[in-house]
């Protein structure tokens, strides 16, 4: 066996980047620009803000390592949760058994929801292990409620325009990131899509409720176009992340909450990326006051420490479900629905918001980073620098010669790779999403860390200055 494996690989022991790369196929990555256009990074430790190469290269965490992390990397609280499950109960099937981590994790986020006083609250947990699972949870609830209460024609789903919700097929069908999407336009549903709120170029708030609703108009004008044929309409409240950090006024949600009521469509809010403090709330929807059908979190759920979803569900959902049929039942499930490990780390994070009282640090921590952007604005290559909480997204000046025509996509086009790898050598990582550099930093970063992040920042604008 030993030789057989030397045969195939030129890399020694502890050489981490040619074991890697004779090995391991990298998500969202063309493998081709690996090692000479995209340097790889073995992370041998993470501390708080830190990422810490086995080589000691240390590497600040600007996109909170896909936005997940929100406490710190190896945040020792959430570390000694895990460790402590695992020592009882590491996993057990979640169909006919129960564990204490995951009831006590469900009335913590059901006890945390978004709520509106004249609503029922959302008021049952259903639990997958990833946040594109958790989209397709929603999606087949809300069409088979439909279904279960003998209503057949409605089998569409709205989404909003330059939204992503993840990458399995039904969440990739809602989703509109062209790169992602095209090839696989012939597998996907037919979706119905409505303009994006986004409110980019608006130069203040008035503009940018007139962008709110005009997106919302013309949603109901879709809606009136397709009478009861959409069972959902399913959106990322306030910042569409993937989407390039595009965000929107509230205002939006609480007309599209109100179309959805008058339709009799169910709304799914997609929280996956902005939940759990990132846009100066617990949860997004908080910030319009509305409270949806169907509640999507994952991510940060965990501290960034293991993958779990939840979907949360109003009672009428639920109680469409229950029958002597089981057919009528939601028969989905997942191996690891409700993981004992992830739903202790998740219990840990959310006791860490309360002690440390990170909702008021972040509104601090957003101030201080609003100060540290406003410079940059300066910048030629710059177009518009916007925030929503911990996000500040730095929109630079499209490039020319960008086959991904500016779509938001993952350190796509040669300046992204080329800001992409000037960040790192500085020792942050920055992975602009098309023409859009943006810091979505772990709470945890501190005022050194955040300066960091701005003059690193600052340097990679100049060499993204199209004049250069
Ligand atoms: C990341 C993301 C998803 C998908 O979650 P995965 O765990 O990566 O499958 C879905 N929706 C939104 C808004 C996201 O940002």
């Amino acid at each position: 066996m030993k030789g057989l494996h030397d045969a195939n690989m030129i890399a020694v022991d502890g050489d981490w980047r040619a074991r890697d790369l004779a090995v391991l196929w990298h998500p969202c990555t063309q493998m081709r620009e690996h090692p000479d256009a995209l340097p790889l990074l073995p992370v041998a430790r993470g501390e708080g803000a830190w990422l810490v190469g086995h080589d000691g290269q240390r590497v600040l965490d600007g996109v909170s390592s896909w936005w997940t992390n929100l406490h710190g990397h190896a945040e020792p609280r959430i570390a000694e949760a895990i460790a402590r499950q695992a020592r009882t109960l590491e996993q057990v099937i979640l169909a006919g058994f129960s564990h204490a981590p995951a009831v006590e994790l469900a009335e913590r986020l059901l006890a945390l929801a978004p709520r509106e006083a004249r609503r029922a609250p959302l008021s049952k947990v259903f639990y997958a292990d990833n946040g594109s699972s958790g989209v397709e949870v929603a999606l087949k609830m809300a069409f088979h409620w439909f279904h279960n209460r003998g209503i057949k024609g409605r089998t569409k789903f709205i989404a909003l325009g330059n939204s992503y919700h993840g990458e399995t097929l039904g969440a990739l069908s809602v989703g509109d990131i062209p790169l992602y999407r095209r090839v696989y336009a012939p597998l996907l549903l037919d979706v119905l899509f409505a303009p994006s709120p986004d409110a980019f170029g608006a130069s203040d708030e008035d503009t940018a409720i007139r962008c709110a609703d005009a997106a919302a108009d013309a949603l109901a004008e879709l809606l009136a176009a397709h009478p009861d044929a959409v069972c959902a309409l399913i959106l990322e409240p306030l910042v569409q992340c993937a989407g390039g950090m595009r965000m929107h006024h509230p205002h939006y949600l609480r007309r599209a909450r109100a179309l959805c009521d008058a339709h009799g469509v169910f709304l799914i809010a997609d929280e996956i990326a902005v939940g759990f403090g990132r846009t100066g709330t617990l949860f997004a929807c908080e910030q319009a006051g509305i409270q949806p059908d169907l509640l999507c979190l994952s991510k940060g759920l965990t501290g960034g420490f293991l993958p779990l979803c939840a979907v949360l569900a109003t009672q009428q959902i639920y109680d469409g479900f229950l029958d002597d049929s089981r057919e009528r039942a939601f028969l989905h499930s997942h191996s690891y629905s409700g993981n004992p490990l992830a739903c202790a780390a998740a219990l840990a994070s959310l006791a860490i918001f309360e002690s440390d009282d990170v909702l008021a640090r972040n509104r601090v921590t957003a101030t201080r980073m609003a100060a540290l952007a406003a410079p940059l604005k300066a910048y030629p290559a710059v177009r518009e620098i916007r925030q929503t909480g911990m996000i500040v997204a730095i929109e630079l000046q499209p490039e020319p010669d960008n086959h991904d025509d500016g779509h938001a996509v993952e350190i796509a086009g040669r300046r992204g790779l080329r800001m992409y790898r000037k960040a790192l050598e500085a020792g942050v990582l920055l992975r602009p999403l098309g023409d859009v550099l943006y810091w979505m930093p772990p709470y945890c970063i501190d005022d050194a860390q955040l300066a960091l992040l701005a003059t690193t920042t600052a340097a990679v604008l100049e060499e993204a200055c199209p004049c250069a």
